[in-house]
């Protein structure tokens, strides 16, 4: 990589990680006020429109909850001291807890506080949406600190009939066929389960919009589970324009590439990932679907089937600060979220590029010398560039795409796409039209 390349991912992966650190300290859950800020924190930088769902919206199989908002929560000991205290950290916080103002002795309040025993300095993350409950996450060694005495314990929040909120960027292409790039906005202080995925999905849009576009692009910003499917519930008919997309997860750790694919396995964006990532991290592993995970489950449910993966740097669950106080901002890394934008936009660049092309003179090869298309030596790599060049003229049948012919030949897409577009100058190749597939 040239210095210049180098200082630009620089920068961008700062540029990434300022915006997740303005980001980080909001309180967010499925519903409330938390996801309306980061909404509009996300919209200062993309064109964005909000949704909002009632309370009791009747969305597939689920309903749409009630809308959970928080001012406070603390636990203070007889002398008034805050042991525990939702203002250092919304961790601490069981999520979508019910409110409770009272005093208790320590026996009872020791059901409703969740550590994690092997890392006892680490604040778990917990969730309680679906069944009513109060709840406190702290760290191992301030519950060993709590002492039998008799506590004050107050959750000040409010969980009501509101809204769901989620938003949309629709960047409108060529094609009505859309890309769908997914990602939750329901963590609250969590950096890279979350504000990773917002944040490359975020860049990702601006640097897409005001292009000019094959497809039609569209980005949801959306809580996790209920979100996506109180969207697929609206949704229907956008549904069926879906040619590709990808759920932004995990993309911000040290780790190296994982890419879960859709349950489809074969689609153009399973092939397109991995061929991107083949070239581009060596270690990156490719997974086989699984109806476990994130919002990929709803999209691929049996009843859409959408061609859907998933891209991640570590995999969710399989590091230890997954769910913890340790996903912080320092574990995500500036340099990795710039790389990670960089491959979501090769995977752009190959599903906007890939096509069929026909090769014009296919009896015997054509003369290439001739045309001054037979790179000579001295060039960056002319036995490369000779490679490319008939890998495309020999695969152009009008069946082959472009991504088909990088697959053969082993040589990368943007190679092949460079080889095509010369010989279509050439008039060695005519495009098959791609306007109806
Ligand atoms: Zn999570």
């Amino acid at each position: 990589m040239g210095i210049n390349k180098q200082q630009k991912r620089a920068d961008t992966g700062a540029e990434l990680h300022l915006f997740a650190r303005k980001l980080f300290p909001i309180c967010r859950s499925i519903t409330g006020n938390g996801i309306r800020e980061t909404v509009s924190l996300i919209g200062e930088r993309i064109p964005l429109k909000i949704f909002e769902l009632p309370t009791g919206t009747q969305v597939l199989d689920w309903t749409v909850p009630k809308e959970w908002n928080i001012r406070d929560a603390y636990i203070k000991t007889p002398e008034g001291k805050r042991v525990v205290d939702f203002q250092k950290c919304n961790l601490h916080v069981l999520n979508y807890s019910v409110p409770i103002h009272a005093k208790m002795p320590l026996s009872e309040l020791k059901p409703h506080l969740f550590t994690i025993p092997e890392n006892p300095d680490w604040i778990p993350y917990r969730t309680s949406y679906y069944k009513e409950n109060w709840g406190f996450c702290l760290t191992h060694n301030q519950m060993l600190g709590l002492k039998e005495e008799e506590y004050e314990v107050c959750v000040d929040s409010s969980l009501e009939n509101g809204q769901l909120t989620y938003a949309e960027c629709f960047l409108p292409g060529k094609s009505t066929e859309e890309v769908l790039i997914s990602c939750h906005v329901c963590h609250p202080s969590l950096a890279n389960d979350n504000l990773s995925g917002l944040s490359v999905a975020t860049f990702l849009a601006q640097l897409l919009s005001g292009r000019e576009l094959r497809y039609s692009y569209r980005f949801l910003f959306i809580p996790g589970t209920i979100g996506t499917i109180a969207w697929l519930a609206k949704n229907r008919e956008t549904c069926k324009r879906i040619r590709h997309g990808l759920v932004l997860t995990c993309i911000g750790d040290r780790g190296f590439f994982h890419y879960k694919k859709s349950r489809q396995e074969i689609a153009e964006v399973d092939r397109v990932v991995e061929h991107v990532l083949k070239h581009t991290d060596p270690s990156a592993t490719i997974l086989p679907f699984s109806p476990y995970g994130y919002d990929e489950r709803q999209y691929c449910s049996p009843g859409f089937n959408l061609p859907v993966g998933c891209l991640m740097r570590s995999v969710w669950g399989t590091f230890p600060e997954y769910h913890t106080s340790a996903d912080n901002l320092e574990f995500l890394d500036p340099n990795s979220l710039a790389e990670s934008l960089v491959v979501c936009a090769s995977v752009i660049e190959v599903l906007e590029k890939n096509q069929r092309y026909i090769n014009l003179a296919p009896f015997g090869e054509p003369q290439l010398g001739r045309r001054g298309l037979y790179p000579l030596t001295g060039g960056t790599a002319p036995e490369l560039e000779l490679n490319a060049r008939l890998w495309t003229l020999n695969l152009s049948d009008g069946h082959h795409s472009l991504l088909d012919i990088a697959e053969r030949s082993g040589l990368p897409f943007d190679r092949v796409h460079a080889a095509a577009d010369l010989l279509l100058r050439n008039g060695l190749l005519a495009p098959v039209d791609t306007s109806n597939s």
